[in-house]
């Protein structure tokens, strides 16, 4: 594909090889709450600082759930998608290290770069973001508009669904860097695609042992594929998950509890299977209140609990260390994705894709082909 470079605002059109000009793209647009439709839409213009990209793959986050079926729109319609990957297409004037042609994953928070939190580097926290698929259109589409920044060069190893895979292993890997992981008994509460990327982080960041828990079979299959330790339904004989625990660890329960389920019995869970003096770190967002019985809380006081939030994935420079080290450690195959992606859809199937990630059965990763080869 060749391209026009024009800044200003100045009219920018992508060419085809023949050399015809493309002037709509396909979009999976939400026009409300589970009215998915594919919409032609006009090309988009790359400002001065920012590139078009043709997106290869693009994974389905649970985060587009609500975005698609819920009240989590920010704006309609609205076109969802973070987790991509793709190929530069044109370029705006004054972009410096991309061309077109490169190979590139989608880093989605647009921080605003000078607000006190990103001046600090802590970007996640930022006063005045945009996030590409919530707050700007996103990636479940042929072509987006990206800033420069925000695309990071991938290495000819990956393939572009494993590099669709890249912006949720920044996510499990950012909550484990801020523990220190090597020698420690890792729980993993919640074996979708962040806890299974965070099983394989904990054993990458030299984890002593590592156990996944879940509800679901199917999951817990792949968990322990790839790596886990020990595999623990707690759904099949409730009030055994602890003492399966306890036993897996010789009694020693968890150094670090990483919840992602998201989920209030987990919530709660992650503080009772914590050794003392262990981390909590929560990555699983809430969608219900979370109760804890005032036994339980006062574990966090008794066994002096390290409690820790984490949210999205970025340090300086921007988009920080989580993009290099995952970028590389999925090229070399340390984490592996494939077992990952369960369902593959054309991007004319996006309701199918949705729904089947909505549904939610024997599913982890649903990813969309975007851009068909040309
Ligand atoms: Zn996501
Ligand atoms: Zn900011």
């Amino acid at each position: 594909m060749a391209s026009q470079k024009k800044g200003g605002g100045a009219h920018c059109s992508l060419l085809l090889g023949d050399s015809s000009v493309l002037k709509l793209v396909r979009v999976v647009a939400i026009h409300g709450p589970g009215d998915i439709r594919i919409d032609n839409v006009e090309t988009p213009n790359p400002g001065s600082n920012e590139v078009i990209v043709r997106v290869k793959a693009c994974g389905i986050c649970g985060s587009d759930l609500p975005r698609a079926f819920g009240d989590g729109a920010h704006f309609y319609p609205v076109v969802v998608g973070h987790e991509a990957a793709g190929e530069v297409a044109v370029i705006g004037s004054q972009v410096q290290h991309l061309h077109v042609g490169d190979r590139v994953v989608v880093a989605p928070l647009v921080p605003c770069m000078s607000c006190q939190f990103c001046q600090q580097g802590v970007y996640s926290l930022c006063r005045s973001y945009s996030f590409i698929g919530s707050r700007q259109q996103g990636c479940m589409a042929e072509y987006v508009r990206v800033p420069s920044r925000c695309l990071v060069k991938m290495p000819p190893e990956l393939s572009y669904e494993e590099a669709a895979m890249v912006e949720p292993a920044t996510v499990s890997l950012h909550v484990l860097l801020r523990v220190g992981v090597a020698g420690s008994r890792v729980v993993v509460l919640g074996t979708g695609t962040i806890g299974l990327l965070a099983v394989q982080w904990a054993r990458f960041l030299g984890a002593s042992q590592v156990i996944a828990v879940d509800i679901d079979d199917f999951k817990l299959e792949i968990a322990t594929k790839i790596g886990a330790d020990v595999a623990i339904n707690s759904a099949r004989e409730p009030d055994q998950g602890l003492a399966q625990l306890r036993e897996a660890t010789d009694g020693h329960l968890a150094d670090i509890v990483v919840e992602t389920a998201g989920n209030p019995a987990t919530q709660v869970q992650a503080v009772e299977v914590a050794a003392s003096n262990g981390h909590v770190l929560y990555v699983g967002t809430a969608d219900k209140d979370v109760h804890f019985p005032a036994p339980t809380f006062e574990m966090i006081l008794r066994k002096e609990l390290n409690i820790l939030g984490s949210w999205m994935s970025y340090s300086p420079p921007f988009p920080g260390k989580e993009w290099s080290m995952a970028i590389s450690a999925l090229a070399q195959g340390r984490i592996r994705v494939e077992d990952l992606i369960t369902h593959r859809f054309e991007l004319d199937h996006a309701n199918l894709a949705l729904e089947t990630m909505r549904d939610g059965i024997n599913t982890v990763k649903v990813m969309l082909l975007c851009a068909k080869e040309s």
